[in-house]
């Protein structure tokens, strides 16, 4: 049986009863099979007697067995504590009984116990406030040192304490607790229900793999997790689980690929230069960069007059990136054909899908993806597809369609803006145009998949700044591409982008079923962003540098924390008026925020970007997408509100032209250790990959999840920021393992 499938409900283990039983629901656990996966989440290792005299030796911590010599009582009335002194032989030291006074009675002087805590060495005493006492039942001697204040030795010498093995010994897990809920409580449950069931547990991974990484089996790990009786045992029973969960979690991942990509389709697409085995390989990439010539003479016509109409080269990385897209684009419409071919001379469907692109294309913010999604809506117009392009804001997506009609428009490329708040008119005529497949490019926020919209046959969604978007929003923009002809499901391409780099490792999990291009590489000229950590009360530093800047000529933005509640509007409009009315009075600064009316925000913005307003104050509203290359100067106050990646981004607005820029990061004079770390590394470093990798490093387990947006994921034992590695291995299992 699985451990899943003991559907026992707790409450029939011994000793559950029924208030234990609704604390337990508290943290899910309902069932037997739910309490025997209830992991611990560390593990105290009591398998050495600690003396007080080694105390110190051993980071303070103390097992040991002592007696109780004497009672002190010190402070007055209601904050009346009592003392135990006791001595184990090697030392004496204070139990200090906070809330504890019944201890008087159970640990009377001569008793002797198992000492184990944390002690400190306070006023020159040994001390412990949070402490565990467990007495030693068989050397009960009542009778022994009664009266309190009673110092005298007993029959138990020093010596023989010495020879007394403490209780409690070993390797004692610790769970997570919720209010109610004990160590003890949930230590007992456990050993009951490994008594009454763990037999019969059974393995959930291929025996061949159990064997290959010298795993326990599912039965020996589910007990050693919870009952080890060494550290090392612990760990092997926690990789064992880590592995068969990354594996589980693999294998769905694998299915999928699969199951899109099809395994029998290779070498289709006509175009020998490409490896197009890789549909098998997954996120396999050119080492090679491309040679302007291949690159160029791989461009359908509409791409190479943009490519021509272009001010800059594309840097290695941009034509890297679309290489490899349009040969993927070419292959699905190759395969598409084939298929559609067959229907036509009457065969019956294929049981496999064709390909499409399904790729994840990272880069920093900066790096021009933008452009190389443009190139790739190319190629699909040149196949006479619609493509539509999704951004998470109004202002994004406006941007978008501007830099859309801009660029292409030229080219005779027929693009729109789709809005929700397109009058009704407007609206109609457009969504008329799009379904009769008169408009190639639909540029918009969440309106490209309401549902009254139909395209007439798009072939690509483009989602920008993915990360943004929730998982059934990516979904549903890539239904309103699925096309069922004749009995068969086509789907289209997609192409999500993110400028939030997620570190490739975490990107293989997350987004496992897509394929991944990144691009390293900056437009050429850009100056690395010099960064300052500036603490609050020193804002005029900043401030002085800024107006260096605005002196000559260049912009700036300041980002204050979000603006959510009416609170922290009125602190940010402050702070504004403050910096508008006292710091710079000679320029023009105006402020944005996601509370200002749409209008009035974009027409802030284009102010902005032309030059008319100098000094921009926002909330995070400017974190995606704005573009305003004279703007060099980015100033964050109260930065160590902003999480590593929000840093990033924000800095990213400036450092887009050929000045010189600056990011000013004001963090609070009570800033964290680990606050203060990761400013500095955003100091140290502008490489968005780097910040990624960091920001991993410093968030404690758990905490991934707001990074990626995977609340899905919700492992039970498997810890992303320590588990990569196995998480590589058990996705290679994995794919070759679904690819038999
Ligand atoms: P992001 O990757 O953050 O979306 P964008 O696509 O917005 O970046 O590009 C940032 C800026 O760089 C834009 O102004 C764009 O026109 C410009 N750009 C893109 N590619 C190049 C290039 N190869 N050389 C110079 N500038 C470029
Ligand atoms: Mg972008």
């Amino acid at each position: 049986m699985k451990v899943s499938e003991i559907k026992t409900p707790v409450s029939s283990i011994a000793g559950i009863g029924p208030q234990l039983t609704k604390t337990l629901a508290k943290v899910n656990v309902f069932t037997v099979g739910d309490l025997l996966q209830y992991f611990p989440r560390d593990y105290e290792d009591r398998t050495r007697k600690v003396c007080f005299r080694e105390q110190a030796a051993n980071y303070g911590k103390v097992h040991t067995v002592a007696q109780v010599v004497a009672h002190e009582w010190f402070g007055y009335g209601r904050m009346k504590t009592l003392k135990i002194i006791v001595n184990d032989g090697t030392g004496t030291a204070e139990l200090i009984c906070f809330n504890r006074a019944f201890l008087e009675k159970s640990l009377v002087p001569g008793t002797i116990i198992t000492v184990t805590g944390k002690f400190e060495v306070k006023y020159g005493k040994l001390q412990s406030t949070a402490f565990e006492a467990v007495k030693h039942e068989e050397y009960s001697h009542s009778e022994l040192g009664s009266e309190s204040g009673n110092r005298s030795r007993n029959e138990f010498g020093m010596t023989d304490l010495s020879s007394i093995a403490p209780k409690e010994s070993g390797i004692i897990p610790i769970y997570p607790l919720t209010e109610g809920l004990t160590q003890k409580a949930v230590s007992k449950a456990v050993s009951h229900a490994l008594q009454q069931y763990s037999l019969g547990i059974e393995n959930e991974i291929p025996q061949e793999l159990i064997e290959k990484h010298q795993l326990l089996s599912k039965q020996e790990a589910i007990r050693l997790i919870h009952r080890p009786t060494e550290i090392t045992q612990a760990a092997a029973a926690r990789r064992t689980l880590v592995y068969e969960e990354l594996f589980q979690f693999q294998s769905v991942i694998a299915k999928r690929v699969f199951e899109r990509k099809g395994l029998c389709l290779k070498n289709e697409t006509g175009n020998p230069e490409i490896n197009t085995s890789s549909n098998t390989e997954m996120q396999v990439q050119p080492d090679t960069g491309i040679t302007e010539s291949t690159f160029t003479s791989s461009l359908s016509p509409l791409q190479l007059d943009f490519f021509n109409s272009l001010p800059f080269p594309l840097t290695d990385d941009q034509r890297k990136v679309i290489y490899e897209m349009d040969a993927e684009i070419d292959r699905s419409y190759q395969e598409r054909e084939r298929v559609l071919n067959q229907l036509d001379r009457g065969m019956p469907p294929p049981t496999t899908p064709t390909f499409t692109m399904a790729r994840l294309l990272q880069g920093d913010v900066g790096s021009g993806k933008t452009l190389v999604s443009l190139f790739v809506c190319l190629r699909i117009i040149s196949w006479k597809g619609q493509c539509a392009f999704m951004a998470p804001t109004e202002i994004l997506a406006r941007q978008h369609a501007e830099t859309t009609a801009r660029l292409l428009a030229p080219l005779g490329v027929r693009t729109a803006f789709l809005t929700g708040n397109l009058r009704a008119k407007g609206r109609n005529q457009l969504l008329r145009a799009l379904k009769e497949g008169e408009i190639d490019i639909v540029v918009g926020t969440h309106a490209l998949f309401s549902a009254n919209v139909e395209y007439k046959d798009m072939e690509l969604a483009v989602i920008d700044e993915q990360h943004r978007f929730g998982v059934l929003q990516r979904q549903a923009i890539v239904e309103k591409g699925r096309q069922v002809i004749g009995g068969f499901t086509f789907e289209p391409n997609l192409l999500m982008m993110s400028a939030t780099p997620i570190p490739q490792s975490l990107a293989l999990t997350v987004f496992g079923d897509l394929d991944i291009s990144s691009i390293h590489t900056m437009p050429a000229g850009r100056k690395p962003i010099t960064t300052y950590l500036v603490k609050e009360g020193n804002e005029m530093n900043a401030y002085e540098a800024v107006r260096k800047e605005l002196a000559q000529g260049h912009q700036a933005y300041f980002v204050y924390p979000a603006i959510d509640s009416d609170e922290n509007i009125k602190s940010a409009e402050r702070i504004f008026a403050h910096l508008r009315d006292h710091i710079y009075p000679q320029y023009k600064c105006a402020l944005v925020h996601s509370k200002i009316e749409e209008e009035e925000q974009v027409n802030i913005l284009r102010a902005f970007r032309d030059g008319a307003i100098q000094v921009l104050a926002a909330t995070t509203v400017i974190e995606v997408g704005v573009d305003v290359p004279n703007a060099t100067c980015m100033v964050i106050e109260g930065a160590d509100r902003f999480g590593m990646a929000q840093l990033h981004q924000l800095r990213g607005r400036v450092g887009r032209g050929d000045a010189q820029s600056y990011c000013f990061l004001i963090y609070s004079k009570d800033i964290t250790e680990t606050g203060i770390e990761r400013m500095k590394a955003l100091r140290q470093s502008t490489d968005g990959f780097y910040i990624a990798e960091q920001d991993l490093k410093t968030r404690g387990p758990g905490e991934l999840n707001g990074t990626v947006q995977a609340g899905e994921l919700g492992f039970r034992i498997a810890d992303l920021s320590r588990d990569m590695e196995i998480m590589q291995q058990a996705r290679t299992d994995a794919i070759s393992f679904i690819s038999r």
